[in-house]
């Protein structure tokens, strides 16, 4: 049996005339740039996040850096972040000029450890963007505290995190700012790429809006020095039939976790994913930790399973960021982490006989 990492083809299939139906009013209408349809999107997605505002962008990429100018960052300052994310969260920081200061993560949610935050914070901390790794919320009470007691903004990164929650609140709606990305893959996923920033700050929101189309208020008139990070209408319009369906796909990604898990608890080996007791897990990644991970990883693509490693280089580690004073053994936890994660299929279409079977041969791979 073949199982893939992630099957965008049957979701496709799913949602065909809808989509198609929309992308088509789009054409006809030559909304392409922004426009009605990316004003449509933003106001139902600021609903989904609990939030007043969303801000449409090019790409989750954009989102944090467009955040974090937005906020002020600039050359000198840090902004603190965790080691164990995709590279954009640590490349948004680093082209605002500032620099990016790594904290480790908690070794069972594999998010920030709020406990190591304060440690990190300087007279130059201008922000903090904890990650909600793999579809759960890092730890936000006790790391907005301390962000609250040094006036410090956080920027949620929720690119990984569409509709999880925290104590019943949404991802993106807890910090100053949330970040998304709608690439593909991601839980809510584009035709294409796209981003969008919510908020509950109006002059936030309002500075956002004036950046990503090139610092006009009005057409030809740019009262700042912007950037073109509009969303496609086109996206726009396909994110707004996707983002109905959201609830259900991530229930359905929720139910497959279970399944997994109740397949591999006695699993003696490694560990399964930890839906701490405040959050709502919606699993964008299904990850497993095993010593012989590697191992385990060659023999299921044997047998026609893919699986995938998110991430194998902490971003401490990648060449792109040496030269920054970090080493092997900067980051404890995050390091042993990068070894020993796996990411198992998953995506609302699994299937409980492709479960099945991937659970049964990482039985036999782990022996
Ligand atoms: C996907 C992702 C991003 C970047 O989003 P793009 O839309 O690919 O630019 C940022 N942070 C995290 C944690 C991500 O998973």
């Amino acid at each position: 049996m073949k199982v893939p990492l992630l099957d965008l083809h049957t979701q496709y299939k799913l949602i065909r005339e809808e989509a198609q139906a929309a992308i088509t009013e789009v054409m006809a209408s030559s909304a392409f740039a922004g426009g009605p349809f990316v004003e449509v999107f933003e106001k139902n997605f600021a609903d989904f996040c609990q939030c007043r505002h969303s801000v449409g962008v090019g790409s989750g990429t954009d989102a944090l850096w467009i955040a974090l100018r937005g906020l002020g960052v600039g050359p000198g300052d840090e902004v603190i972040t965790v080691p164990n994310s995709f590279i954009a969260t640590a490349e948004a920081i680093s082209q605002c000029g500032a620099i990016p200061v790594f904290t480790d993560i908690d070794e069972r949610t594999y998010t920030m450890n709020p406990d190591l935050l304060e440690a990190a914070i300087t007279s130059r901390t201008k922000a903090i963007i904890p990650v909600h790794l793999y579809g759960q919320m890092a730890d936000m009470d006790p790391i907005m505290d301390i962000a609250e007691r040094h006036a410090i903004p956080v920027i949620e990164d929720a690119a990984q995190a569409h509709g999880a929650e925290y104590k019943g609140r949404r991802a993106g709606s807890l910090g100053r700012a949330g970040c998304f990305s709608f690439y593909p893959g991601k839980n809510l996923g584009a035709w294409g790429e796209a981003g969008a920033v919510v908020t509950n700050d109006d002059k936030l929101t309002e500075q956002m809006r004036v950046f990503r189309d090139h610092g006009q208020q009005r057409k030809y008139h740019h009262s700042v020095i912007g950037w073109n990070s509009r969303m496609d209408g086109i996206q726009g319009a396909v994110l707004d039939v996707k983002l109905r369906h959201l609830p259900d796909w991530n229930e359905a990604r929720r139910k497959n976790a279970e399944i997994y898990r109740s397949l591999l608890a006695d699993l003696q080996v490694g560990a399964l994913p930890h839906e701490a007791g405040y959050a709502r897990h919606v699993y964008h990644i299904y990850p497993l930790r095993l010593k012989n991970r590697d191992q385990v990883l060659s023999r299921l693509a044997e047998k026609g399973i893919s699986c995938g490693i998110h991430y194998p280089v902490p971003i401490h580690l990648q060449q792109a960021y040496s030269g920054m004073g970090w080493d092997k053994g900067s980051f404890p936890v995050a390091e042993m982490h990068a070894g020993e994660q796996l990411s198992l299929p998953m995506f609302p279409e699994l299937t409980e006989q492709q479960i099945n079977y991937v659970a049964a041969e990482i039985k036999e791979a782990v022996k």
